[in-house]
């Protein structure tokens, strides 16, 4: 989709292209250029938010009265092109994207005055507690339990899965208030705000990809205030598939494939296919290429429609359609750069993929990231709802005859 951007708008591109060369540091920019997943790493990319806050632009897709840009559909996807452009970190999604979104539709003025200043600026991080060891895709099965006493909660159980836990100040979660009735009816949305309470425990897991990204967390006899519940006890079923809502189709994925391929085509130009000439050259791998070019900018227009709110977007199963494709795509990706880069992107650099580390890679950067953005992305058929679950989910919106 070519969309002729007035001049006033050109001027608005070039601000933010000067904005974006000259404000990141090397860190962050070799942060961005070593992002393997979803979340980028840590302590740069909560740097560069900070950044972003203070020149008004973390973000810009909130209502200008919570400290959002306030920027027409037009200026944001201008933003995000000139973003995706360049080697920086994407902003991680569960305070901006997530439990920010969610507070602005269901908190209350004390919770929004409270919370979203520190989601905005980077002050807080937010990891977002839902699943257990028994309750994945079937999530309302969730037991770990909170009982009222006094003006508190006594949360015992457990959760895992809980992505940068270990990293993060605070957490939303969903606990089991009541096993009365349907097992939906029983559950309520808590913000925590700390993850250091007496009585919780946080143990990393080691991925695929050999990095501690993911951990469990362990309560026993965690005392938190009910003051940090998110509507009516028992009613958090509500609220956490209002934020599954924005965790499945409320960031743009596109550009970021965008510039994957970018970055494919150019290390496909400088590496030699096992079928001789460069991979640029290489008619089977020409063809892969253009293929899955056609689908994911297929799929760009299906969520340019939906973030210029196009009916489809308000379809019930618009959510798990762009969540099934995006993560398809994404992984077909890697599985192209894991072409390109062959033996050599096979073994594991985790120092020299660590920020700062001063550890030359290997091989080329695409050869340091093939692997493990291959990896990771095995997770994003996973997370936020399997796509087998989606793929149900889609089906139940049709007309059944
Ligand atoms: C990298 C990563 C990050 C994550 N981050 C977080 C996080 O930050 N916070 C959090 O709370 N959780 C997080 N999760 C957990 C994630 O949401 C769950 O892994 C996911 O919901 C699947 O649950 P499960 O792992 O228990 O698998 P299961 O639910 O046991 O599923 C196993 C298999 O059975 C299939 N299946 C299950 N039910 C059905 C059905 N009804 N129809 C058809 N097929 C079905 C599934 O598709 C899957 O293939 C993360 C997971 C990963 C891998």
């Amino acid at each position: 989709m070519d969309i002729a951007f007035s001049a006033e708008l050109e001027a608005f591109r070039r601000e933010v292209a000067a904005f974006l060369d000259t404000a990141p540091t090397p860190e962050i920019r070799e942060a961005g250029a070593k992002t393997t997943s979803v979340f980028a790493p840590f302590e740069q990319v909560m740097a560069w938010q900070k950044i972003l806050h203070a020149k008004g632009w973390a973000a810009p897709g909130w209502p200008k009265e919570y400290g959002g840009t306030g920027w027409s559909v037009e200026q944001r996807y201008i933003f995000a092109e000139e973003y995706w452009a360049r080697d920086l970190p994407p902003l991680l999604p569960n305070g901006l994207g997530m439990v920010g979104p969610l507070l602005m539709e269901m908190g209350t003025e004390e919770q929004k005055a409270k919370y979203l200043p520190g989601i905005l600026s980077g002050e807080d991080y937010w990891t977002q507690g839902y699943s257990e060891p028994g309750a994945g895709s079937d999530l309302a099965s969730l037991s770990c339990s909170a009982v009222a006493d006094g003006d508190d909660y006594v949360i015992n159980g457990s959760k895992i899965w809980t992505t940068l836990a270990h990293k993060a100040n605070r957490m939303f979660m969903l606990v089991r208030t009541s096993r009365d009735g349907k097992k939906q009816q029983g559950i309520t949305f808590l913000l925590l705000d700390r993850v250091d309470y007496p009585g919780m425990e946080i143990r990393p897991i080691i991925g695929l990809d050999g990095m501690p990204e993911q951990c469990e967390v362990f309560f026993t006899n965690v005392r938190v205030p009910q003051s940090g519940r998110v509507g009516a006890e028992n009613d958090g079923w509500t609220v956490a598939k209002a934020l599954l809502k924005h965790e499945r189709g409320g960031a743009a994925q596109s550009p970021a494939m965008n510039r994957k391929l970018a970055q494919l085509r150019a290390a496909a130009a400088a590496t030699a296919s096992p079928n001789g000439g460069t991979f640029a050259a290489d008619p089977v791998f020409q063809r892969d290429l253009g293929e899955l070019e056609a689908e994911i900018a297929s799929y760009a227009a299906f969520e340019k429609m939906v973030l210029t709110d196009h009916p489809i977007g308000h379809d019930p199963a618009s959510p798990s359609m762009n969540k099934v494709m995006s993560s398809e795509l994404a992984q077909r990706v890697s599985v192209l750069m894991t072409r390109v880069a062959g033996l050599n992107g096979l073994p594991l650099q985790l120092g020299a993929l660590e920020v700062g580390g001063g550890i030359a890679p290997l091989g080329s950067m695409h050869d340091l990231v093939a692997m493990p953005y291959y990896l990771n992305s095995r997770a994003t058929t996973i997370y936020a709802g399997t796509n087998e679950v989606q793929r149900d989910l889609i089906s139940r919106t049709l007309p059944v005859g």
